[in-house]
């Protein structure tokens, strides 16, 4: 597929793509067939430095922008490769770079920059609240110089690939605080330490390879010294970097939706029934160039959301309309592609069928499409909140 603008990063996204072609589809099939986490592809990207594009020059990172590490994603899911197994550390990294204190920042960033530490869990959601997170029931009650947490999350995933989670618990119960959104407070959990004396890791088989998991905890100690920013304002330092995490999963859609179209295209050219490619028909091009149009139209707001948030302006509504804009283009394109491929859209081998299963959590996680048209609808638009 040509892309109509120059692209952003060009040496970024050619390294990307070298790293990328060592990890071809049969790679992924093999670990998509048994759920098997992309150990060797993430630690080849740690290594060449993409996971730390974010984290600045004096913690041993590269200190570029959000604009640079959506092109490493964006690139990644284009290779028809997926990024899931480890995009988290680029923003969770955040939590931590922004409101972390100067010792926790020391002991823990250069580490995770040079590969020795991983931070890619990211312990927000719980059964019972489900979106409405102000209703978390986690619960960390302070115990002299450690937190003792009890509680539960569902779908937190790459727990088990990872040694630090950011983990969002309530400190003071939801009725006793003035504001919903207050009480909540953010720990730095060392999962090394914490599995088997206090936390338990129960993977959750889905429908994409994703080693997302279920965690209890049953008493678990955290060290008081692992609290980032202030105790009970855990909720806003959260929410700052869930505009990072949407704008750069948005990137993943369209790295996704430029693999379907890149593919589409190619087959359409070389598909011969009734004497002709089928390409040929305008019944098979018009998908493909709708599809080509609302993710160029996607990838316009995706890099208006990035720069918006490097210039470190608010970034809220173009992030979300972003992830909402790159997921539905890239889902639009994922079903055309598998039309276009006939049967064969659902052959393993042509990993079409796969990446359709990837793309598809998108308009779900990390956050689903009516939570976004709400906020947009109360504050861009002004209309009164429904809940
Ligand atoms: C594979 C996978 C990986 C994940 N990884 C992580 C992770 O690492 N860390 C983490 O913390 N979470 C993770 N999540 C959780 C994810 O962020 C949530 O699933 C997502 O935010 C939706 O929340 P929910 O599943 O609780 O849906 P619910 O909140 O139960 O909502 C269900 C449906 O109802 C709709 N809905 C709910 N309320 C309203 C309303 N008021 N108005 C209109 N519609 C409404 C929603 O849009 C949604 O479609 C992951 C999820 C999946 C599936």
């Amino acid at each position: 597929m040509s892309d109509a603008q120059p692209q952003s990063y060009p040496e970024i996204r050619d390294a990307v793509r070298r790293l990328c072609a060592a990890f071809p589809g049969e790679y992924w099939q093999k670990l998509d067939r048994d759920r098997i986490y992309p150990t060797e592809f993430v630690r080849t990207l740690t290594e060449a430095g993409f996971l730390s594009v974010l984290i600045p020059e004096e913690f041993g990172g590269s200190g570029l922008g959000l604009g640079a590490a959506t092109a490493v994603l964006e690139e990644i899911h284009r290779s028809g490769c997926n990024g899931g197994a480890c995009h988290a550390q680029m923003y969770t990294m955040g939590t931590l770079l922004k409101h972390g204190s100067e010792a926790q920042k020391a002991a823990n960033l250069p580490a995770i920059a040079r590969g020795d530490l991983r931070l890619q869990a990211f312990g927000v959601t719980e059964p019972t609240a489900g979106t409405d997170t102000t209703r978390i029931r986690t619960f960390a009650k302070r115990v002299g110089n450690d937190y003792v947490v009890n509680g539960q999350k569902i779908w937190i995933s790459r727990a088990e690939h990872s040694d630090l989670m950011i983990l969002l618990c309530r400190t003071t119960p939801r009725e006793d605080c003035a504001k919903s959104s207050d009480g909540m407070s953010v720990l730095l959990v060392d999962i090394r330490e914490a599995v088997g004396n206090g936390l338990t890791i129960r993977p959750v088989r889905t429908m994409l390879n994703h080693a997302t998991t279920e965690l209890f905890f049953d008493d678990l100690k955290v060290p008081a010294a692992n609290l980032i920013g202030e105790e009970g304002k855990g909720f806003r330092y959260i929410l700052s970097g869930m505009n990072a995490e949407r704008i750069l999963i948005a990137s993943e859609c369209i790295g996704d939706g430029r693999f379907f179209i890149d593919r589409a295209s190619a087959y359409a050219k070389e598909r011969e029934v009734f004497g002709r490619a089928i390409g040929e028909n305008q019944g098979v091009q018009f998908p493909i160039a709708r599809a080509y149009v609302q993710l160029a139209a996607a990838a316009e707001m995706v890099d208006k959301a990035a720069r918006l948030f490097d210039a470190g302006q608010d970034a809220g509504t173009e992030a979300n309309m972003a992830k909402m804009l790159a997921s539905e283009a890239s889902w639009y394109a994922a079903d055309m592609c598998v039309q276009t491929h006939g049967g064969f859209g659902f052959a393993e081998e042509y990993d079409i069928e796969r990446k359709f299963r990837e793309t598809r959590l998108y308009q779900v996680a990390p956050i689903s499409t009516n939570l976004i048209l709400s906020h947009v609808a109360t504050h861009a638009l002004g209309l009164p909140k429904s809940f």
